[in-house]
């Protein structure tokens, strides 16, 4: 029996490789010259593959219903113990898990070893332009044809194409009777159109970012961002852009709010706090008072924009001046116009519905012996090796269903 893999990413690989172990003759497809671009490019060099928390709040679909039957706890520690096995030493910071080498390359490395040893066949530029179904599946490569039996689509979304990822999937998907939820880009920037950004370029800051869509909060993230020309970015503004780009596309209005002093939760508390500090730190100027805990540069900025003399004592402001600083402290607020596009998002939200594939196994309920992983499917997750943990994830559930087809594919063991 032959299966093919389109695609030769992070899930495309282990669905190889498990198909191979359960003794199927499996050929890999691969569009790039060589197997796991992106794969070298994640978590900036090291590859972050997995996570502690392994809470399914953290992955997101249109089909919620179906994400605790797929992403179960026992499937997640599986993957686990596969990289183990497979010869990865973990290093664990903060519930990240990255090789101990600090290097993604020993993840892709360690992948490629196991799949040769499986008999793997990794067929490179090979990009696939037409998959049909008669009998068997007809592939058709700009040079070549194959026949295959079973099909896996491992060709990902349409984040960052230069890795190879330019949304082939969704075609092929389609040309089977399939439909799209919706694709946008997520774990992206969020931009902007203030005049002041260009006064808080390159500053990183630990803020609460609230987000709220037509006034309603939706969603609070706290950690470390990056305040760009554009508007946002950093981790925590990533796993809020998911909820922004929908927004947006559904019209609605998407205001982000940055509390510049996380540790204090109400602004009542915040009054008090900078009347209590400015009391113990009596006949300081607004800069000197703040500049304790704040870039200059954002000093300067609430000082222009207020507008307020930074040199002003802070007990000689009116009551008014100091309920405008620290609300920009507190709640500093702007609206978001826009994601940065696909070029620069790390994952995509939507895709091959859930409803439409048989779980846990990821075949396809309308072709038999066609199967969907990683993020083709309408799942994403958020930063933290949530992704990827969901591509080997989708891939050892496929590729084991797949090893399960009798050598005639007309039942399963
Ligand atoms: C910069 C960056 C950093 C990231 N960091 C992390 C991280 O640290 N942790 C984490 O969990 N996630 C991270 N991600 C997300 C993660 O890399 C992806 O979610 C994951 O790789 C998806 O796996 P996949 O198998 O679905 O697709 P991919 O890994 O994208 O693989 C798809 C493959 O299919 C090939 N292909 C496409 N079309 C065709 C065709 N027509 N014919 C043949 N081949 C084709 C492509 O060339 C590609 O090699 C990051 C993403 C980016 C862009």
């Amino acid at each position: 029996m032959e299966v093919f893999i389109i695609g030769g990413g992070a899930s495309g690989i282990v669905a190889a490789i498990f198909a191979a172990r359960a003794g199927k003759k499996v050929t890999i497809l691969e569009a790039n010259d060589r197997f796991g671009k992106k794969l070298l490019l994640t978590g900036n060099g090291r590859c972050n593959y997995f996570n502690e928390d392994l809470s399914i709040s953290h992955f997101h679909s249109q089909k919620k219903e179906f994400l605790s039957q797929l992403i179960k706890e026992e499937t997640l520690k599986e993957v686990l113990s596969f990289f183990e096995e497979i010869g990865i030493v973990p290093k664990i910071k903060n519930g990240y898990y990255y090789p101990y080498s600090n290097q993604a390359t020993s993840i892709r490395e360690a992948l490629l070893v196991e799949a040769e040893k499986q008999g793997v066949r990794i067929l490179t530029e090979e990009k696939v332009r037409e998959i049909r179904k008669k009998q068997t599946f007809e592939i058709f490569t700009e040079t070549h044809q194959y026949q295959a039996d079973i099909v896996v689509l491992a060709t990902g979304s349409k984040a960052y194409p230069k890795t190879g990822s330019t949304g082939d999937g969704y075609t092929f998907a389609k040309s089977f009777g399939h439909s799209i939820v919706p694709v946008l880009p997520s774990l992206v920037p969020l931009v902007g159109e203030e005049r002041y950004f260009s006064l808080w370029n390159g500053i990183r800051s630990d803020v609460k970012l609230t987000l709220f869509e037509n006034e309603k909060k939706i969603a609070e993230e706290f950690g470390e961002i990056q305040l760009t020309n554009y508007g946002i970015s950093g981790i925590c503004v990533f796993n809020l852009s998911g909820y922004v780009a929908k927004g947006l596309k559904d019209g609605k209005k998407e205001r982000i709010e940055i509390n510049f002093m996380p540790w204090i939760s109400s602004l009542k508390e915040a009054f008090s706090w900078m009347e209590d500090r400015s009391k113990k730190l009596k006949g300081r100027t607004i800069e000197q008072l703040f500049e304790g805990f704040l870039n200059y540069k954002l000093i300067f900025l609430f000082c222009k924009l207020a507008p307020i003399s930074k040199d002003l004592l802070w007990e000689n402001l009116s009551d008014t001046q100091k309920e405008t600083l620290i609300s920009m402290l507190f709640s500093f607020s702007f609206d978001v116009k826009d994601t940065k596009s696909y070029e620069q998002s790390q994952v995509c939200s939507g895709g091959v519905p859930l409803s439409e594939v048989k779980i846990p196994s990821l075949e396809s309920k309308l072709v038999q012996g066609l199967y969907f992983t990683g993020e083709l499917l309408d799942v994403d997750g958020d930063c933290g090796g949530y992704n990827l943990s969901f591509a080997w994830l989708s891939g050892l559930l496929a590729g084991k269903d797949i090893g399960r087809y009798d050598t005639n594919k007309t039942s399963k063991n």
